[in-house]
Parts: C-alpha cells; structure tokens; sequence
C-alpha cells in the first residue's frame, strides 16, 4: 500500500483525505492519504522518508520551514514555498502546486491571463503563488497587502510586470482591472471582505483563494455586480490534481475528486 499525507498544525479540517482517496478508488489504486501534526518539519520529513511514505502535502505553519530538508524545484525555489514534497528521490523533492491551483483554475474555466490587468490583494503563501502565476502567464500584477512591506518584497522577487501598494491603492487599481484574485485569509469563515463592493465590475473576474464557505462575501458581491467568478475549491482542487500527478505520473481524475471535494463544503 502506498501512504501520502499532509503535514501541517492543524490539520484536522482538511478537506484533502477524501479528495484524494476518491482519485485512488476511481484508479483502483492500493493507497491512503493521512493528516499529521508533527513537532517540525524537518522531523516529519526525516519520518516519512524513513517510513516509506510516497508523498507529503505542506500546509501552515511548515510551507517554508521544509526549505531546509528538501531539494526545491526551481518554481517552488522562486515562490520560496513549498506544499507538495516527493520523496521519489533523495533527497525528496520540493514543489509548489499552489501555482497550478491558480493557472488551472482559471484554464478550466477558460480565462486567459495573458495580457491581463491583474490585482492581486494579499501577498502570503498563496499571494506569492498567484503573482508569479499571473505574470508567468502574461499578466500585469498590482499587489495590495495590508502590510505594504510584504507586497514590496515580493514585487522585487518577481520583477517587471509588477507593482506594489497597500489595501488603499485598491480604490484607483480594481474599477479599471481585468482579474482580482484574493488570496488574504479574510472572508475565511466570517462575512468579511477585502474589496469593497462599490469597485467590483461586470468586466472582472474574481477568484478567492478562500474556500470555506465556497461562496464568499467577495463572490456573492462580484456575482452581483455581474463580475465571473471562480470560487476558492477550484484552487483547492487543483492544487491537489497537480501534487497527485507529481507523485504517481498519472492524469488524475478530475471530476471524482471534485465531487469528493465539494461534498465536504
Ligand atoms: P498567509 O501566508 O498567512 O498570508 C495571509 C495574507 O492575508 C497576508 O497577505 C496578510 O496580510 C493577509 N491578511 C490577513 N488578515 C488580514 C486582514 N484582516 N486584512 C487584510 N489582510 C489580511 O496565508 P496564506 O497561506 O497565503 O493563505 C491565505 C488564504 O488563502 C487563507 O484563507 C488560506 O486558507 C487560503 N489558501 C487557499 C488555497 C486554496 O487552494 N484554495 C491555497 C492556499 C491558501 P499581512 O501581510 O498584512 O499580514
């Protein structure tokens, strides 16, 4: 039997066992998917390796830490985090699939970055993944952080194509923007937003990377000033279509773990 997993603290609300496990049973596959809380990364990593394990999701607060105990490909060396480590080799291999739950996301639903006026609000783990996302695909990036520092650094990481500036900044930057993806926790179990509504537009796209609930505050106002909308699941789901690809070579099957997804939300 093959065993993934996902480190993390906590996990204990992860939605990935089942989605995974459905990709398994529909490729009658021999494996489990199992949440860990470890004392560290690099003692988890030590273990898994030791222990045989195929494959490990990263979550908070570990994404960076694993830096240390893996060999980083060079997407995930450039995002400076890491969710997906393969231990196919050694040392295991680093990748960031968090960036595929962004481009994939927006593919499946036929939206193309390229050339687009994009802003992104939030400039965490899954900030970084969505700016070097767009403007790998083409677009311009505005990053609006609400700690203008953050937004800075990694506008110098990414380089030309980008430009940074706090949450005030969205005012001049949404009205006239083609994609808005928010990739703060805000809006994550409460009926908050990060973009008032008044900027929201019938010519934007909106993805949230906030998946719980699936329809957010930002989504239900974006649907009503008739923007398109790509809720936070898809990036979820996408996310793990891509480490279950890294790890077993093989297409996954989309819709099954789409369904085991959201039949969780
Ligand atoms: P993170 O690294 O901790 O970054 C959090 C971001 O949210 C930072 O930019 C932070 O700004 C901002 N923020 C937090 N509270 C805020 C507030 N009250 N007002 C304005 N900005 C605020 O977290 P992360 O890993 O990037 O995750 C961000 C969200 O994306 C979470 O809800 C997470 O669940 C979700 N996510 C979803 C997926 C998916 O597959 N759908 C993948 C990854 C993450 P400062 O820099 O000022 O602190």
């Amino acid at each position: 039997m093959q065993v993934f997993g996902l480190i993390g603290d906590p996990v204990g609300h992860s939605r990935s066992p089942p989605m995974h496990e459905a990709a398994y049973a529909e490729l009658g596959m021999d494996a489990r998917y199992v949440t860990f809380e470890p004392t560290g990364a690099g003692a988890a990593v030590k273990a898994a390796g030791s222990l045989g394990i195929a494959g490990l999701n990263v979550t908070i607060p570990f994404k960076r830490d694993v830096f240390d105990y893996i060999d980083p490909d060079p997407l995930a060396a450039r995002i400076g985090a890491v969710n997906t480590v393969d231990f196919s080799t050694d040392p295991p291999r680093g990748y960031n699939t968090d960036l595929a739950g962004v481009t994939r996301s927006l593919a499946y639903h036929d939206i193309d970055p390229s050339g687009a006026d994009a802003v992104v609000v939030g400039a965490g783990g899954a900030g970084r993944a969505a700016v070097f996302a767009l403007v790998d695909a083409g677009a311009s990036v505005h990053v609006a952080n609400r700690t203008l520092a953050t937004a800075e650094d990694l506008v110098a990481a990414v380089g030309e194509g980008t430009t940074a500036g706090g949450l005030a900044t969205l005012d001049d930057c949404v009205p006239d923007a083609d994609l808005l993806v928010n990739a703060t926790s805000v809006g994550m179990d409460e009926d908050e937003t990060p973009v008032p509504a008044r900027l929201l537009h019938a010519d934007l796209t909106v993805l949230d990377a906030v998946y719980s609930p699936v329809e957010t505050r930002l989504l239900r106002e974006a649907a009503a000033a008739n923007a398109t909308t790509v809720d936070g699941a898809w990036m979820l789901l996408f996310q793990g279509v891509e480490a279950f690809e890294v790890w077993t070579g093989r297409e996954a099957p989309v819709e099954s773990m789409n369904r085991a997804l959201r039949d969780q939300l």
